[in-house]
């Protein structure tokens, strides 16, 4: 199996990719291998056409979907003070669109993020609010650790004076085995600070983000 995955590798152009990396993406390509032989009992002897790149290829996606595991909220995060003369008032991204995996099934997490803070002299590039969402989306979630990582993160390295984070997501494990109607929403919440402790400031929060 190894050298026949090895080929596609090489087909697929991925044969310069260093060591710890091709190591990796073999070792997820055979994990693939092996599932598809059990899901598709025609393949049990070996893959049939149409299947014979889906390893290589779904290991490079999945590269990609866990990628997060890569970054850190550290480099993304990078601050410049004062840079909006002393803006004080909410900064709301709304809408970050965000695809993850469910740790239970592997499933498609599927929705999007809408991210505030209250600066406190610090301010990020709002680009870097859609970045920090995406390295939380590219690791496996629940959906509940995944909102409380993106407002831990802010709050630790902004120092703002209030942070909020709503997601609203659809579960593909759920909805496609029939566990919720197609189309339910699950809603995830985290408030720190200001965006918690004073009403008005949360409600604003909460009249922007719906
Ligand atoms: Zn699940």
């Amino acid at each position: 199996m190894t050298s026949e995955l090895e080929k596609a590798w090489e087909a697929l152009g991925r044969h310069s990719v260093d060591g710890r990396h091709h190591n990796s993406r073999l070792a997820m390509a055979t994990a693939v291998a092996n599932l598809l032989k059990e899901v598709e009992p025609g393949s049990r002897n070996g893959l049939r056409e149409g299947l014979q790149e889906t390893p290589s290829r779904a290991a490079k996606a999945w590269e990609f979907w866990t990628s997060g595991y890569d970054l850190n909220a550290a480099d993304i995060l990078k601050t410049f003070d004062d840079g909006a003369d002393g803006y004080d008032q909410m900064v709301i991204v709304k809408d970050i669109p965000l695809y993850s995996k469910c740790e239970h099934h592997l499933a498609d997490i599927v929705g999007t993020a809408t991210v505030a803070y209250i600066p406190n002299g610090k301010i990020v590039g709002l680009s870097k609010l859609s970045r920090l969402v995406d390295m939380h989306a590219r690791r496996l979630q629940v959906q509940e650790r995944l909102t409380k990582g993106v407002a831990d993160d802010l709050d630790q390295h902004l120092q703002p004076r209030g942070v909020g984070v709503l997601v609203k997501a659809r579960h593909m494990c759920m909805e496609s085995r029939g566990i919720c109607q197609q189309g339910h929403h699950t809603i995830t919440c985290a408030l720190r600070g200001a965006l918690r402790d004073e009403p008005d400031a949360r409600a604003e929060f909460m009249a922007l983000a719906q």
